[in-house]
Parts: C-alpha cells; structure tokens; sequence
C-alpha cells in the first residue's frame, strides 16, 4: 500500500537525516522533496503546497532541541500533519436507530456492493442485527450479487427484483427491517459509470424518503484525482456523512486517501482493501500515517488477529501442543485462521520495516497453496498420525497433489522442526508460556 509514495518519502528524510541542525536550506530541500513525492502520489498541487509549507513553518519554528536529531524532527511533524491532513482522529460509525439506516452510495464498480457486505459483516460481529437490501434497479446481476455475499455471511438481503421504484424499495425495507428486529438496514443503490443527473435525483430521493444516520460514498482509491473530482460531485448533492476507500489492495498511489478529507471536509470512516468480505478496517488516520512512513500498524494487525481468535479452538490446540500432538489437520486450521485475517503482503507491511523490504516479491494469496494441496492429499489418518507417514505414503502424498517426493520431503522436515521448537518451549520455564499472553 502507497509502497511508492513511502519510498520517496524515506529518501527525502534522508538527507537531512545526516545533517546536524535544522536550517532553512536543508528543510527547504526537504520540503521540497516531500512536495514532489505528494503530487506524484496523486495528491492535488494545491493540497501539496499548503502541507509543505506548514512542514517548513513547523520545521523553522521548533525549538532546537538537542536530543531529537532534525531527521527524528522531520519524520515527527510529517506524521503529524499527515494525520491532521487524513481527519485526525477516527470517525465512529453511527449505527444507532430503530433502525438505523445506512445509505451506500457511488459510481458503479467502485466496489458499493462488496462494502455492502464487508459492512453487514462488520456490523454483525459487533452483534448488531443487520439487513441489506438491493436498491439498484437496473442491474438484476447487481441483486444477485447481494444475496450471495447475504448467504456467505448469514445477513437477510431484501429486494423486488419488479419494483423499478428505488424510494419505494428503500421504504418498504425499512418497514421490513422493523417489523423483523432488524437495527440497522444496509441501502446499495445503484451506481453507473460517471457522474449522471439521473442517478444523483434517485440517490438523493431515496435520501430523503429514508432519511439515513449515514450516508456513506464509497469511492476506488485507485482512481487517484478522479476519486476526488467524484467526491466533491456526490457532496454536493448529498452531503453525505463519511467516505469509504476501497481497493486500497491494489496499486493505489495515496492521492485519494491523502486529499479526500481536505476537499470535501467529510471523514474517511472505513478503509476496504481485498475481496474477502472479513477485511474490512476502520480508518485510522494516525495508523495510515504511520504506515505510510514505514511504521507499520501492529495495532491494525492485532486487531485481524483478535477477530480471528477462536478461544475455544485456541485452548484446544495449546492442550494438543503441550501433549506434543500437533498435527497435520492442526497445522491447516492454522492457516484457514491466517488467510481469513487478509491478503499475506498486506499483513506483512503492517510489520514495521517489512513494507519495504517485500514491496517487489510477489507475494499472493496462494503462497500456502501448495502446502494446503500436499495436508489435502493425505488421508484423515496421516493428518492425525504424522509419524505414520513413511516414504510409501510420501509418494502417494506427492503424485496425489501433483507434487515432487523432495516437496513432501522438505514439508515434512519443516513440520518436524516446527514440533521439536514447540517440544522445546513446552520444557521452558512458565511451560512455555509468553508473558502476558494468558491461556
Ligand atoms: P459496485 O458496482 O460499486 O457495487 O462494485 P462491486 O462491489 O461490484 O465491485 C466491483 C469490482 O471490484 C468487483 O469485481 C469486486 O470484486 C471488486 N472489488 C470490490 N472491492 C474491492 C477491494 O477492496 N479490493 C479489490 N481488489 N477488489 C475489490
């Protein structure tokens, strides 16, 4: 993510990372690497500008302070008015309502239909009891599209796939939502390829029948200015409460997150990065700095973790690995639990320093692909008895999935190592425990 954008950033610290003291010439040089790597990344020059020159401004003003070195100085009141520029602090989602509406609204493929889901199941695990419902009534594909992303994350979706009436749609949902106990009502509506008088009258009207808690514009960051242009459009017209940043996966340069909040005043309340429809983030825009200067955000990392953590499960398998029984089925359960958390590279970057160091692997999804084809090849009773698995059943093994005899081989050691490690933290002193991790 911005993987560009924190590169330039880093080089422009650089120099004055070496230099002794603060002084106009190498804080202008800074400024003004910083300016170009902003405008590179998307972010409109007038923007630009004005962040630079509270940087230089803040920069001439500080005190000299001996113990901060003026590269420590720079990085400091870069990260600070990075996150000023984002909207300072986050803005909570207001769900409240009987019930509380939330109106979902942007140009079409800007992913509206996927944070529709993404939110339902946002909402959910937070134990509200949510519903979606199609408002697009122009693409009967847009309805079922809904209802599959309703299905794998258990939330009813509601439609009339006859009612060409998006207001009307929108209010006999309500109407449903209520009737059935539901606390919030989650609106798609439809979106089309450009901004378009048609669409804004319909959005706006639903707006006004329904008279929403949050109107939400979700916009794709990879469309850099054009996401901003947008933004300032659907404003305009609907006011709405909170932008959505999708696609923030992909290979967006920053611009969008950088000048949203600036040009519309309105904050970024989610950042949605991947297809998966349990990745959805809050926007912090102190975590966002952070990353964006090469940080990390263990913070946001724990927090995937946590909403993966089966406690159950986890005394489970802490039990097997004290008996020493970790086994094969173990293993994948293991990496079910890390591929739900989001896409691998994604969460490395969040790893302070890793960012960096990973941005040209290509790192996809399917790094465990191969390991899971070789765990599905063995039979129930291998997975449970890995000692039992002998060169006979190696070569099954490997001719089962496709694979060489010396990939089963390999994996097998890796396994073997791995248990020796737990064997030997189970004999250190606490058995084995991490302070502070409970269990
Ligand atoms: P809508 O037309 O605004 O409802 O957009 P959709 O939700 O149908 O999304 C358009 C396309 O973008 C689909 O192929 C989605 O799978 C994809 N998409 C949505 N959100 C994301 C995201 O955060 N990251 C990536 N990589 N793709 C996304």
């Amino acid at each position: 993510m911005f993987e560009s954008l924190s590169e330039r950033l880093e080089s422009a610290f650089k120099q004055i990372k070496g230099e002794g003291r603060i002084t106009e010439l190498n804080v202008a040089a800074t400024v003004k690497d910083i300016r170009r790597a902003l405008v590179d990344a998307d972010v409109n020059y007038k923007i630009a500008k004005e962040f630079t020159d509270k940087i230089r401004e803040k920069a001439m003003g500080e005190k000299v302070l001996t113990a901060v070195s003026p590269g420590q100085l720079m990085v400091k009141i870069v990260k600070d008015e990075l996150v000023e520029l984002m909207g300072g602090t986050e803005s909570e989602l207001n769900a409240k309502g009987n019930p509380a509406v939330i109106l979902i609204a942007g140009l079409q493929g800007s992913g509206k239909t996927t944070f529709s889901g993404k939110l339902a199941n946002y909402l959910k695990g937070k134990k509200y009891s949510p519903m979606l419902v199609a408002a697009d009534i122009y693409r009967p594909a847009a309805i079922d599209q809904l209802k599959v992303l309703g299905g794998q994350i258990g939330v009813d979706v509601y439609s009339e796939p006859e009612n060409k009436n998006a207001v009307e749609i929108a209010k006999n949902a309500v109407a449903q939502a209520r009737s059935l106990n539901k606390n919030v009502v989650i609106i798609d509506t439809a979106g089309r390829l450009a901004i378009d008088e048609a669409m804004m009258t319909e959005v706006t009207n639903v707006k006004n029948a329904v008279n929403p808690q949050e109107i939400l514009f979700v916009v794709d960051s990879m469309t850099g200015q054009d996401a901003v242009n947008t933004a300032r459009a659907f404003n305009e017209r609907l006011d709405f409460t909170g932008v959505v940043l999708t696609k923030l996966d992909g290979d967006t340069r920053g611009g969008a997150a950088l000048s949203i909040k600036y040009t519309v005043n309105k904050p970024i309340k989610f950042v949605s990065s991947g297809e998966k429809l349990d990745t959805l983030d809050v926007f912090y825009p102190e975590r966002m700095a952070q990353r964006i200067l090469g940080m990390g955000d263990i913070t946001t990392l724990v927090e995937r973790a946590q909403a993966q953590f089966d406690e159950v499960q986890a005394k489970k398998l802490e039990k097997k690995i004290r008996k020493n029984q970790f086994d094969f089925e173990d293993f994948k359960q293991q990496l079910d639990q890390i591929k739900k958390m989001g896409n691998i590279k994604d969460l490395l970057g969040m790893i302070p320093g890793v960012g960096k160091a990973i941005k040209d692997i290509d790192i996809s999804d399917d790094a465990f692909k191969g390991i899971e084809a070789m765990i599905n090849s063995m039979t129930p009773f291998e997975r449970a008895n890995p000692d039992t698995i002998d060169q006979s059943r190696r070569k099954r093994i490997a001719k089962g999935c496709g694979k060489d005899i010396a990939d089963v081989n390999a994996f097998m050691k890796q396994f073997e190592q791995m248990k020796d490690m737990m064997k030997m933290m189970n004999k250190m002193p606490m058995g084995g425990k991490m302070p502070g991790l409970g269990g």
